[in-house]
């Protein structure tokens, strides 16, 4: 069997709905299973929605409601033929922008939003979308069958950033997914989506549907995760920063893995690793494009410097001074607890005699962090900073790259440099306005000859 994962852009509308719908049918001999994302721009409508509810504007709330209402059901119109079928699944619909309705004058009333309220409406999302995709399907032939993402991706009850219980995922999937695909069906699942144990909705995190096409191609012993976007496959730079960027034929995967940690939206950072644990090849395809080469994440791929840029705006550098402390015994691992039990993950690491610098991409819990921190040394905060990355599996074999990326920013402020013990990414901190620059400069130095 193979997943097959359809991003916001590729199930954003009538028309793409349409191609996915193609692409499916031409995998179906593969006994293809179906992951979703909700319909490009949903998830940001619905956390607007949360929290202009919250924060009392009913109005501006219910009008998005609304709004979202009406995309699916023209979407809904202009998919299926008119008759007892759209009516049914108009009405699907329905129930839950009824049900957003409602929920949007409570937490009105409530003044208030918890991130598990938070999740259980950015939910909403995949389940507007999976149920159009569903209905769809079956209208173009393919036997695809809905399945409700909390009954399979059983996650932990971090709300907001759930962490997936792969056993349990496991178990579920060979359970409710394997003996669909045994009948010949397709099994069309919302991604991002999950839940607790105890049925309580959750989700993992922004650009989420990846991850969960990977634990479900982990949990089925997939031939291939295929991850269908709005781009031709990974590419040299974000196209959007850099528009010369061009394809990758193939990438390793911890280049990938890196690139997506590093800014690569393309893939969710955490979509490697239970591919890598398997050794499913992951796929990456341009929906619009169905015939398109695409991007090979696999273990056998060329070993060169530099495979490609990434880069992150955003990001806080948190710099620990402390003379008397630093070669003590314990003293990294007391900062490094510390940023533990605020739960906040280090991105970039660099020390000196007296020092440790750290950035950290989410500063939700910064003040707290501070507060014990001080307790080890002079703290100092630096916000708005960004990290541009360079990776290459083969970039520790010479110094050259390291070289020619310095040459390339010189004229830019670098704060940090870290270069990783498996020298497969040389990070730099540099202005978190100068991080398009910093990419432009850099892909012009290692890709020449592009505009
Ligand atoms: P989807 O909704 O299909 O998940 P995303 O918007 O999450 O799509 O990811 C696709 C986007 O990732 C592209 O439009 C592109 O701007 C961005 N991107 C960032 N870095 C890269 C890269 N190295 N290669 C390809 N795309 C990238
Ligand atoms: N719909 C979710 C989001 O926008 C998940 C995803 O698209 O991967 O973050
Ligand atoms: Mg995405």
């Amino acid at each position: 069997m193979i997943v097959v994962k359809f991003g916001g852009t590729s199930v954003g509308d009538a028309d793409a709905i349409d191609r996915a719908a193609a692409i499916v049918r031409e995998r179906l001999p593969r006994q293809p299973m179906v992951v979703v994302s909700a319909l490009g721009g949903a998830t940001n409508a619905l956390i607007a929605i949360t929290q202009q509810a919250s924060e009392g504007q009913l109005i501006s709330a219910i009008r998005g409601v609304e709004a979202l209402r009406d995309r699916h059901m023209e979407a809904a119109e202009r998919l299926l033929k008119p008759g007892p079928g759209l009516h049914e699944v108009q009405a699907e619909l329905g129930v839950t922008f009824d049900e957003l309705a409602h929920l949007a004058e409570a937490l009105s009333t409530l003044g208030h939003a918890t991130a598990r309220a938070r999740d259980a409406i950015a939910a909403k999302g995949e389940l507007l979308s999976s149920v159009l995709v569903v209905a769809a399907f079956r209208e173009r032939g393919i036997p695809a069958t809905w399945v409700d993402p909390t009954t399979v991706m059983i996650t932990t009850d971090q709300f907001e950033k759930a962490e997936p219980r792969p056993d349990r995922i496991a178990e579920a999937s060979q359970r409710l997914l394997r003996p669909l695909l045994a009948q010949g069906q397709v099994p069309v699942v919302g991604g991002y989506v999950g839940a607790t144990d105890h049925g309580i909705v959750t989700t993992l995190g922004r650009g989420g549907s990846d991850y969960s096409a990977s634990l479900f191609g982990a949990a089925l012993g997939a031939e291939a995760i295929e991850i269908w976007t709005d781009v031709d496959g990974m590419l040299t730079a974000d196209p959007r920063v850099v528009p010369s960027a061009r394809l990758i034929d193939r990438i390793r995967f911890d280049e990938a893995s890196e690139l997506a940690s590093f800014g690569a939206k393309v893939l969710h950072p955490s979509t490697i690793s239970p591919a890598v644990r398997l050794g499913i090849p992951v796929w990456i395809f341009n929906s619009r494009k169905p015939q398109g080469t695409g991007t090979l994440i696999t273990f056998e791929a060329p070993r060169r410097p530099v495979s490609a840029i990434a880069g992150k705006s955003g990001v806080t550098i948190v710099k620990v001074r402390s003379p008397r402390m630093l070669l003590q015994h314990g003293f990294l691992r007391s900062i490094f607890d510390i940023f533990d039990r605020h739960r906040t993950s280090v991105d970039v690491v660099a020390t000196s005699e007296i020092s440790v610098s750290v950035t950290i991409d989410d500063a939700t819990h910064l003040d707290s962090l501070v507060v014990e921190l001080s307790q080890l040394g002079d703290v100092s905060v630096e916000r708005n900073r960004g990290i541009v990355a360079l990776v290459g599996a083969g970039m520790g074999e010479s110094s050259e790259a390291m070289a020619a990326a310095l040459g390339a920013l010189r004229e830019l402020r670098v704060h940090m440099l870290s270069l990783s013990a498996s020298a497969i990414n040389l990070t730099m901190i540099v202005d978190g306005d100068q991080v398009s620059t910093a990419m432009g400069r850099l892909h012009h130095a290692f890709f020449p000859g592009d505009a």
